[in-house]
Protein backbone atom coordinates (compact mmCIF):
# COMPACT_ATOMS: atom_id res chain seq x y z
CA UNK A 1 0.00 0.00 0.00
CA UNK A 2 1.38 3.28 -1.04
CA UNK A 3 1.00 6.91 0.86
CA UNK A 4 -0.89 8.75 -1.39
CA UNK A 5 -4.27 10.00 -0.41
CA UNK A 6 -5.20 11.42 -3.76
CA UNK A 7 -4.48 14.25 -6.63
CA UNK A 8 -5.29 17.88 -5.67
CA UNK A 9 -5.77 21.29 -7.99
CA UNK A 10 -2.63 23.42 -7.64
CA UNK A 11 -5.24 26.51 -7.83
CA UNK A 12 -8.78 26.05 -6.81
CA UNK A 13 -7.48 22.87 -4.38
CA UNK A 14 -10.19 20.21 -5.26
CA UNK A 15 -9.50 17.07 -4.78
CA UNK A 16 -9.47 13.72 -7.01
CA UNK A 17 -9.01 10.07 -6.44
CA UNK A 18 -5.79 8.51 -7.90
CA UNK A 19 -6.58 8.18 -11.40
CA UNK A 20 -4.44 8.86 -14.95
CA UNK A 21 -5.51 12.33 -15.17
CA UNK A 22 -3.98 15.73 -15.30
CA UNK A 23 -5.97 18.77 -15.14
CA UNK A 24 -8.99 20.40 -12.69
CA UNK A 25 -12.11 20.00 -14.55
CA UNK A 26 -13.36 22.89 -12.36
CA UNK A 27 -10.53 25.57 -13.10
CA UNK A 28 -7.95 23.87 -15.71
CA UNK A 29 -5.30 23.70 -13.18
CA UNK A 30 -2.63 21.13 -12.54
CA UNK A 31 -3.08 18.16 -10.81
CA UNK A 32 -0.56 16.95 -7.95
CA UNK A 33 0.22 14.11 -5.64
CA UNK A 34 -0.99 14.45 -2.15
CA UNK A 35 1.24 12.30 0.47
CA UNK A 36 -0.49 11.15 4.39
CA UNK A 37 3.38 12.98 5.75
CA UNK A 38 2.25 11.68 9.22
CA UNK A 39 1.95 8.11 8.10
CA UNK A 40 5.30 8.17 6.21
CA UNK A 41 6.82 9.84 9.11
CA UNK A 42 6.40 7.08 11.06
CA UNK A 43 7.31 4.37 8.53
CA UNK A 44 10.67 6.42 6.85
CA UNK A 45 13.49 7.69 8.49
CA UNK A 46 17.36 7.67 7.79
CA UNK A 47 18.71 4.62 9.15
CA UNK A 48 15.59 2.86 7.04
CA UNK A 49 16.92 5.14 4.06
CA UNK A 50 20.37 3.87 4.36
CA UNK A 51 19.81 0.33 4.73
CA UNK A 52 18.31 0.18 1.20
CA UNK A 53 20.04 -0.45 -2.05
CA UNK A 54 21.17 2.11 -3.62
CA UNK A 55 18.94 3.31 -6.43
CA UNK A 56 16.02 6.07 -6.86
CA UNK A 57 13.61 3.59 -5.32
CA UNK A 58 15.05 4.07 -1.84
CA UNK A 59 12.70 6.85 -1.23
CA UNK A 60 9.64 4.93 -2.29
CA UNK A 61 7.50 5.81 0.32
CA UNK A 62 7.79 9.59 -1.09
CA UNK A 63 6.71 8.94 -4.42
CA UNK A 64 3.14 7.72 -5.93
CA UNK A 65 3.47 4.08 -6.35
CA UNK A 66 0.84 1.79 -4.52
CA UNK A 67 2.85 -1.69 -5.25
CA UNK A 68 6.54 -2.42 -5.45
CA UNK A 69 8.48 -0.84 -7.65
CA UNK A 70 8.75 -2.13 -11.61
CA UNK A 71 10.87 -0.10 -13.44
CA UNK A 72 14.19 1.69 -13.19
CA UNK A 73 15.53 -0.67 -10.81
CA UNK A 74 19.05 0.42 -11.53
CA UNK A 75 18.32 4.09 -12.10
CA UNK A 76 19.47 6.80 -9.76
CA UNK A 77 21.78 7.57 -6.80
CA UNK A 78 24.06 8.87 -9.55
CA UNK A 79 27.21 10.59 -8.16
CA UNK A 80 27.30 13.85 -5.64
CA UNK A 81 30.57 15.24 -6.69
CA UNK A 82 32.85 17.81 -4.32
CA UNK A 83 34.17 20.06 -7.40
CA UNK A 84 37.19 21.52 -5.91
CA UNK A 85 38.87 22.64 -9.62
CA UNK A 86 35.89 24.26 -10.59
CA UNK A 87 35.50 26.00 -7.48
CA UNK A 88 38.92 27.32 -7.22
CA UNK A 89 38.17 28.14 -10.83
CA UNK A 90 34.70 30.11 -9.93
CA UNK A 91 36.72 31.54 -6.69
CA UNK A 92 34.36 29.66 -4.34
CA UNK A 93 34.84 27.84 -1.71
CA UNK A 94 31.99 24.88 -1.83
CA UNK A 95 30.49 23.32 -4.91
CA UNK A 96 29.43 19.98 -5.89
CA UNK A 97 27.95 18.74 -9.55
CA UNK A 98 25.01 16.45 -9.01
CA UNK A 99 26.34 14.13 -11.86
CA UNK A 100 23.15 12.97 -13.49
CA UNK A 101 25.37 12.44 -16.36
CA UNK A 102 26.15 8.91 -14.98
CA UNK A 103 24.77 5.47 -13.74
CA UNK A 104 21.03 6.71 -15.28
CA UNK A 105 21.04 3.44 -18.58
CA UNK A 106 20.19 6.35 -20.43
CA UNK A 107 22.38 9.09 -19.40
CA UNK A 108 19.93 11.30 -18.37
CA UNK A 109 18.08 12.51 -15.27
CA UNK A 110 14.98 11.79 -16.94
CA UNK A 111 15.52 8.10 -15.56
CA UNK A 112 14.18 9.41 -12.82
CA UNK A 113 10.61 10.69 -13.97
CA UNK A 114 10.10 7.38 -16.20
CA UNK A 115 10.90 4.80 -13.62
CA UNK A 116 8.10 6.14 -11.50
CA UNK A 117 5.93 6.87 -14.64
CA UNK A 118 5.82 3.73 -15.81
CA UNK A 119 5.43 1.80 -12.54
CA UNK A 120 2.45 4.00 -12.35
CA UNK A 121 1.46 3.00 -16.06
CA UNK A 122 1.83 -0.75 -15.68
CA UNK A 123 -0.26 -0.27 -12.17
CA UNK A 124 -2.84 1.22 -13.83
CA UNK A 125 -2.85 -1.64 -16.57
CA UNK A 126 -1.39 0.67 -19.33
CA UNK A 127 0.00 -1.55 -22.32
CA UNK A 128 1.21 1.30 -24.52
CA UNK A 129 3.35 3.92 -22.97
CA UNK A 130 4.26 7.69 -25.06
CA UNK A 131 5.80 10.93 -24.37
CA UNK A 132 6.46 14.15 -25.97
CA UNK A 133 10.20 14.48 -26.07
CA UNK A 134 13.22 17.06 -26.37
CA UNK A 135 15.11 13.96 -26.65
CA UNK A 136 16.46 12.56 -23.64
CA UNK A 137 12.93 11.77 -22.32
CA UNK A 138 12.52 9.61 -25.91
CA UNK A 139 15.60 7.64 -25.21
CA UNK A 140 14.39 6.67 -21.57
CA UNK A 141 10.68 5.70 -22.21
CA UNK A 142 12.22 3.82 -25.46
CA UNK A 143 14.80 1.86 -23.16
CA UNK A 144 12.48 1.43 -20.09
CA UNK A 145 9.25 0.82 -21.94
CA UNK A 146 11.52 -2.10 -24.12
CA UNK A 147 12.32 -3.60 -20.61
CA UNK A 148 8.61 -3.17 -19.34
CA UNK A 149 7.79 -4.98 -22.32
CA UNK A 150 5.51 -1.96 -23.32
CA UNK A 151 4.50 -1.12 -26.65
CA UNK A 152 6.15 2.57 -27.38
CA UNK A 153 4.98 5.69 -29.13
CA UNK A 154 7.71 8.38 -28.80
CA UNK A 155 7.01 11.95 -30.32
CA UNK A 156 9.82 14.23 -31.10
CA UNK A 157 10.62 17.49 -33.30
CA UNK A 158 12.01 16.42 -36.58
CA UNK A 159 15.28 18.86 -35.98
CA UNK A 160 16.45 16.88 -32.97
CA UNK A 161 20.19 15.99 -33.25
CA UNK A 162 20.86 12.87 -35.33
CA UNK A 163 22.58 11.52 -32.61
CA UNK A 164 19.43 11.74 -30.43
CA UNK A 165 17.32 10.04 -33.15
CA UNK A 166 19.78 7.21 -33.12
CA UNK A 167 19.54 6.77 -29.35
CA UNK A 168 15.40 6.71 -29.32
CA UNK A 169 15.60 4.21 -32.20
CA UNK A 170 18.52 1.76 -31.06
CA UNK A 171 15.09 0.04 -28.59
CA UNK A 172 12.99 0.30 -31.69
CA UNK A 173 9.90 2.43 -30.57
CA UNK A 174 7.47 3.32 -32.94
CA UNK A 175 9.17 7.22 -33.59
CA UNK A 176 6.97 9.77 -34.80
CA UNK A 177 9.21 13.00 -35.96
CA UNK A 178 6.95 16.05 -35.80
CA UNK A 179 7.50 18.55 -38.70
CA UNK A 180 7.67 21.44 -35.49
CA UNK A 181 8.81 22.32 -32.73
CA UNK A 182 8.15 20.71 -28.88
CA UNK A 183 5.52 22.85 -28.28
CA UNK A 184 3.67 22.13 -31.03
CA UNK A 185 4.91 18.54 -30.75
CA UNK A 186 3.09 18.62 -27.18
CA UNK A 187 0.02 20.26 -28.13
CA UNK A 188 -0.97 17.23 -31.10
CA UNK A 189 0.09 14.56 -28.12
CA UNK A 190 -2.33 16.09 -25.64
CA UNK A 191 -4.80 15.73 -28.12
CA UNK A 192 -3.91 12.07 -29.18
CA UNK A 193 -3.86 11.50 -25.40
CA UNK A 194 -7.32 12.79 -25.44
CA UNK A 195 -8.39 10.22 -28.46
CA UNK A 196 -6.10 6.93 -27.59
CA UNK A 197 -6.48 5.34 -24.09
CA UNK A 198 -2.11 5.35 -23.60
CA UNK A 199 -0.27 6.62 -20.99
CA UNK A 200 1.71 9.68 -22.11
CA UNK A 201 3.90 10.01 -19.41
CA UNK A 202 4.05 13.92 -19.12
CA UNK A 203 0.65 14.26 -20.25
CA UNK A 204 -2.39 12.59 -18.44
CA UNK A 205 0.35 10.70 -15.97
CA UNK A 206 2.39 13.81 -15.37
CA UNK A 207 1.22 13.92 -11.51
CA UNK A 208 3.14 10.80 -11.57
CA UNK A 209 5.85 11.44 -13.48
CA UNK A 210 6.80 14.54 -12.41
CA UNK A 211 7.06 13.25 -8.84
CA UNK A 212 10.02 11.18 -9.80
CA UNK A 213 12.39 14.02 -10.06
CA UNK A 214 11.99 14.67 -6.10
CA UNK A 215 14.54 11.54 -6.32
CA UNK A 216 17.31 13.58 -6.97
CA UNK A 217 16.58 16.24 -4.12
CA UNK A 218 16.71 13.31 -1.66
CA UNK A 219 20.15 12.38 -2.95
CA UNK A 220 21.62 15.39 -3.02
CA UNK A 221 20.24 16.09 0.60
CA UNK A 222 21.74 12.38 1.78
CA UNK A 223 24.59 12.82 0.13
CA UNK A 224 25.59 16.00 2.05
CA UNK A 225 25.62 14.08 5.14
CA UNK A 226 21.69 14.78 5.62
CA UNK A 227 21.58 18.84 5.22
CA UNK A 228 20.07 21.10 2.67
CA UNK A 229 22.52 23.07 0.18
CA UNK A 230 22.45 26.89 0.50
CA UNK A 231 22.22 27.36 -3.04
CA UNK A 232 20.84 24.80 -5.78
CA UNK A 233 21.18 25.73 -9.75
CA UNK A 234 18.39 23.76 -11.64
CA UNK A 235 18.33 23.82 -15.90
CA UNK A 236 14.60 24.64 -16.45
CA UNK A 237 12.75 23.31 -19.25
CA UNK A 238 8.80 22.63 -18.35
CA UNK A 239 10.32 23.82 -15.02
CA UNK A 240 9.02 20.79 -13.31
CA UNK A 241 12.43 19.55 -12.00
CA UNK A 242 12.63 22.58 -10.32
CA UNK A 243 9.69 22.40 -8.26
CA UNK A 244 10.27 18.67 -7.60
CA UNK A 245 13.97 19.49 -6.04
CA UNK A 246 12.23 21.92 -4.05
CA UNK A 247 9.53 20.03 -3.02
CA UNK A 248 12.02 16.38 -2.08
CA UNK A 249 13.78 19.15 0.46
CA UNK A 250 10.53 20.40 2.25
CA UNK A 251 9.04 16.84 2.38
CA UNK A 252 12.68 15.86 3.78
CA UNK A 253 12.15 18.62 6.47
CA UNK A 254 8.53 17.68 7.27
CA UNK A 255 9.06 14.49 7.72
CA UNK A 256 12.34 15.40 10.15
CA UNK A 257 14.59 13.80 7.96
CA UNK A 258 16.55 17.24 7.94
CA UNK A 259 15.88 19.70 10.86
CA UNK A 260 17.28 22.67 8.74
CA UNK A 261 15.76 24.60 5.84
CA UNK A 262 17.25 27.67 4.15
CA UNK A 263 18.28 26.45 0.84
CA UNK A 264 17.83 29.22 -2.55
CA UNK A 265 16.79 27.92 -5.65
CA UNK A 266 18.16 29.35 -8.73
CA UNK A 267 16.85 28.67 -12.57
CA UNK A 268 19.04 27.96 -15.17
CA UNK A 269 18.03 28.98 -18.90
CA UNK A 270 19.47 29.22 -22.33
CA UNK A 271 19.05 32.95 -23.15
CA UNK A 272 17.28 31.17 -26.84
CA UNK A 273 14.38 29.77 -24.60
CA UNK A 274 14.38 31.63 -21.61
CA UNK A 275 10.43 32.28 -20.35
CA UNK A 276 11.43 31.23 -16.56
CA UNK A 277 14.80 33.33 -16.54
CA UNK A 278 12.87 36.10 -18.46
CA UNK A 279 9.83 36.53 -15.98
CA UNK A 280 12.19 35.76 -12.94
CA UNK A 281 14.88 39.01 -14.22
CA UNK A 282 11.41 41.14 -14.72
CA UNK A 283 10.08 40.48 -11.44
CA UNK A 284 6.91 39.34 -12.10
CA UNK A 285 4.88 35.80 -12.44
CA UNK A 286 3.74 35.86 -15.95
CA UNK A 287 5.28 33.36 -18.30
CA UNK A 288 5.53 35.15 -21.75
CA UNK A 289 5.55 31.99 -24.39
CA UNK A 290 8.30 32.48 -26.71
CA UNK A 291 10.06 30.14 -30.21
CA UNK A 292 13.20 28.55 -28.65
CA UNK A 293 16.30 28.87 -30.62
CA UNK A 294 19.14 27.84 -28.77
CA UNK A 295 21.64 24.83 -29.40
CA UNK A 296 19.81 23.39 -25.66
CA UNK A 297 17.22 21.90 -27.42
CA UNK A 298 16.74 19.50 -24.34
CA UNK A 299 15.77 22.27 -22.53
CA UNK A 300 14.00 24.53 -25.47
CA UNK A 301 10.40 24.70 -24.09
CA UNK A 302 8.97 27.81 -25.30
CA UNK A 303 5.55 27.64 -23.57
CA UNK A 304 6.88 25.72 -19.70
CA UNK A 305 4.00 24.14 -18.17
CA UNK A 306 5.35 24.50 -14.74
CA UNK A 307 7.15 27.57 -16.15
CA UNK A 308 4.61 29.78 -13.35
CA UNK A 309 5.22 27.35 -9.99
CA UNK A 310 9.23 27.42 -10.93
CA UNK A 311 9.52 31.62 -10.96
CA UNK A 312 7.31 30.85 -7.72
CA UNK A 313 9.78 28.45 -6.41
CA UNK A 314 13.07 30.69 -7.20
CA UNK A 315 10.99 33.90 -5.59
CA UNK A 316 10.08 32.55 -1.95
CA UNK A 317 13.23 30.92 -1.18
CA UNK A 318 15.12 33.96 -2.05
CA UNK A 319 17.19 32.66 -5.81
CA UNK A 320 16.85 34.02 -8.68
CA UNK A 321 16.93 33.33 -12.59
CA UNK A 322 19.83 33.50 -14.98
CA UNK A 323 20.32 32.80 -19.11
CA UNK A 324 23.47 31.89 -21.06
CA UNK A 325 24.02 32.52 -25.12
CA UNK A 326 25.12 29.61 -27.32
CA UNK A 327 28.71 30.23 -26.77
CA UNK A 328 28.46 30.60 -23.01
CA UNK A 329 26.85 27.23 -22.74
CA UNK A 330 29.99 25.82 -25.17
CA UNK A 331 32.55 27.31 -22.74
CA UNK A 332 30.13 25.75 -19.52
CA UNK A 333 30.67 22.01 -21.19
CA UNK A 334 34.23 22.81 -22.17
CA UNK A 335 35.14 23.70 -18.61
CA UNK A 336 33.26 21.39 -16.71
CA UNK A 337 35.41 18.69 -18.80
CA UNK A 338 38.56 20.45 -18.51
CA UNK A 339 38.36 20.86 -14.25
CA UNK A 340 36.40 18.08 -13.69
CA UNK A 341 36.82 15.14 -16.36
CA UNK A 342 32.82 15.59 -16.42
CA UNK A 343 30.96 15.79 -20.08
CA UNK A 344 27.53 17.15 -19.87
CA UNK A 345 25.51 17.95 -22.55
CA UNK A 346 24.32 21.30 -23.38
CA UNK A 347 21.82 21.49 -20.29
CA UNK A 348 24.66 21.10 -17.93
CA UNK A 349 26.80 23.41 -20.14
CA UNK A 350 23.72 25.56 -19.30
CA UNK A 351 23.44 24.76 -15.47
CA UNK A 352 27.79 25.31 -14.79
CA UNK A 353 28.11 29.25 -17.32
CA UNK A 354 24.80 30.57 -15.05
CA UNK A 355 26.39 29.54 -12.03
CA UNK A 356 29.65 31.29 -13.18
CA UNK A 357 27.36 34.54 -13.91
CA UNK A 358 25.52 34.19 -10.59
CA UNK A 359 28.82 33.75 -8.87
CA UNK A 360 29.95 37.13 -10.79
CA UNK A 361 26.81 38.84 -9.70
CA UNK A 362 27.16 38.40 -6.14
CA UNK A 363 23.93 36.40 -6.18
CA UNK A 364 25.89 33.04 -5.24
CA UNK A 365 28.19 33.47 -1.82
CA UNK A 366 32.01 32.88 -1.67
CA UNK A 367 31.52 31.11 1.28
CA UNK A 368 28.07 28.84 0.14
CA UNK A 369 27.61 25.88 -0.18
CA UNK A 370 26.17 25.18 -3.82
CA UNK A 371 24.96 21.78 -5.47
CA UNK A 372 24.99 22.46 -9.31
CA UNK A 373 22.80 19.95 -10.80
CA UNK A 374 23.50 18.39 -14.51
CA UNK A 375 20.95 16.63 -15.80
CA UNK A 376 22.49 14.57 -19.38
CA UNK A 377 25.19 13.68 -21.04
CA UNK A 378 27.75 14.91 -23.56
CA UNK A 379 27.87 12.07 -25.58
CA UNK A 380 24.16 12.75 -26.63
CA UNK A 381 24.70 16.68 -27.79
CA UNK A 382 28.23 16.52 -29.90
CA UNK A 383 27.35 18.26 -32.71
CA UNK A 384 26.61 21.27 -30.50
CA UNK A 385 30.46 21.00 -30.34
CA UNK A 386 31.67 21.03 -34.07
CA UNK A 387 34.33 23.71 -34.74
CA UNK A 388 34.79 24.52 -31.15
CA UNK A 389 37.46 21.94 -30.14
CA UNK A 390 40.89 21.80 -29.78
CA UNK A 391 42.23 19.91 -32.54
CA UNK A 392 44.29 16.04 -32.89
CA UNK A 393 47.77 16.16 -33.99
CA UNK A 394 47.99 13.96 -36.93
CA UNK A 395 51.30 12.29 -37.60
CA UNK A 396 52.83 9.37 -39.53
CA UNK A 397 54.02 6.60 -37.45
CA UNK A 398 57.70 7.40 -36.24
CA UNK A 399 59.57 9.04 -33.40
CA UNK A 400 60.34 12.00 -34.99
CA UNK A 401 57.42 13.69 -36.38
CA UNK A 402 56.14 12.70 -32.58
CA UNK A 403 58.93 14.44 -31.06
CA UNK A 404 57.99 17.49 -33.37
CA UNK A 405 54.58 18.04 -32.07
CA UNK A 406 56.27 17.51 -28.52
CA UNK A 407 58.74 20.10 -28.90
CA UNK A 408 55.27 22.43 -30.09
CA UNK A 409 53.52 21.44 -26.73
CA UNK A 410 54.19 23.22 -23.69
C1 LIG B 1 14.10 17.44 -19.37
C2 LIG B 1 15.40 17.96 -18.96
C3 LIG B 1 15.57 18.96 -17.97
C4 LIG B 1 14.48 19.74 -17.29
O1 LIG B 1 13.24 19.33 -17.37
P1 LIG B 1 11.95 20.05 -16.77
O2 LIG B 1 10.96 19.96 -17.90
O3 LIG B 1 12.27 21.48 -16.42
O4 LIG B 1 11.56 19.24 -15.60
C5 LIG B 1 16.85 19.28 -17.59
N1 LIG B 1 17.93 18.70 -18.15
C6 LIG B 1 17.82 17.77 -19.10
C7 LIG B 1 19.07 17.19 -19.67
C8 LIG B 1 16.57 17.35 -19.53
O5 LIG B 1 16.49 16.41 -20.49
ZN1 LIG C 1 -8.96 23.45 -9.84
Amino acid sequence: MGFVEGLKCRECGREYKVDPIYVCEFCFGPLEAVYDYKKIKKSLNRKKILQREKNLWRYKELLPIDGEPQVGLNSGFTPLVETKNLARELGVKTLYVKDDTVVHPTLSFKDRVVAVALTKAKEFGFDTVACASTGNLAHSVSAHGAKAGLKRFIFIPATLEASKITAALIYEPNLIAVDGNYDDVNRLCSEIANKYKWAFVNINIRPFYAEGSKTLGFEIVEQLGWNAPDNVVVPCASGSLLTKVWKSFKEFHEIGVIKKLETKVFAAQAQGCNPIAAALKSHTDVIRPMKPNTIAKSLAIGNPADGYYAVKVVQETGGCGEEVTDQEIIDGIKLLARTEGIFAETAGGVTVAVTKKLIENGCIGKNDTTVICVTGNGLKTQEALNGQMLKAHYIPPNMESFEEVLSNIK
